[in-house]
């Protein structure tokens, strides 16, 4: 299996009008991806923020999971959390992944809409691609506020198709795209 790693993107997203800009760091959302990235047997996560401000909150909150009251009232979380790191930007989450793996990362990116003019990825093919004893680590991308910002997805290796639901209301929290998009290429159903 390909080394797999997640980023959770504050910059650049997109705010409603389509204009790039910085999301907030939300603490729930680095807990919940925190533990399905780490159940699904990724290789590590990053909170993406060039926010100085924002990368000393997040390094407060893993360290009170990692070495605090966190981790001794609730160790399982703490496993979980001890796999993240802040991160000043995607180019610096994949030149840490580079140094740790040898080589450069390819870029999943994810969005609840396609883009002209870029073709999506079914999950079942990068599933199989990232099922392949393969040395170039993968480095998968969420977004925050309205999706990842275009050039993110213009620019990335691969975009993941859409995870569509039964109408065209498609309003899933990042923390829900996360799991069914780490259950989709990872999970294994039949497993008892
Ligand atoms: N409308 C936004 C968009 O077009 O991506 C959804 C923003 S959502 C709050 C933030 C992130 O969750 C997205 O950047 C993407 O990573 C993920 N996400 C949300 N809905 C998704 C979907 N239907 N399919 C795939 N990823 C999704």
């Amino acid at each position: 299996m390909s080394r797999v790693y997640c980023a959770l993107v504050h910059h650049p997203v997109r705010d409603r009008e389509g204009a790039t800009v910085t999301a907030s760091v939300t603490n729930i959302d680095i807990h919940d991806i925190a533990r399905s990235s780490h159940t699904f047997g990724l290789c590590g996560m990053f909170v993406v923020t060039p926010i100085d401000a924002q990368r000393a909150l997040v390094v407060q909150i893993l360290e009170h999971w990692r070495v605090g009251g966190g981790k001794r009232r609730m160790p399982h979380r703490s496993e979980a959390l001890a796999m993240c790191q802040p991160s000043s930007s995607i180019q610096e989450a994949v030149q840490l992944i580079t140094a740790r793996e040898g080589r450069a990362p390819r870029l999943i990116a994810t969005a609840a809409r396609a883009l002209p003019n870029k073709a999506l990825s079914s999950y079942s093919s990068a599933s199989t691609l990232l099922a392949q004893a393969d040395p170039v680590p993968s480095l998968l991308l969420f977004g925050t506020g309205h999706g990842l910002a275009e050039s993110v997805l213009s620019d990335a290796d691969l975009l993941l198709e859409p995870i569509h639901g039964v109408s065209d209301y498609n309003h899933l929290s990042v923390r829900a795209a996360a799991a069914i998009v780490f259950d989709r290429l990872f999970g294994r159903a039949d497993r008892s």
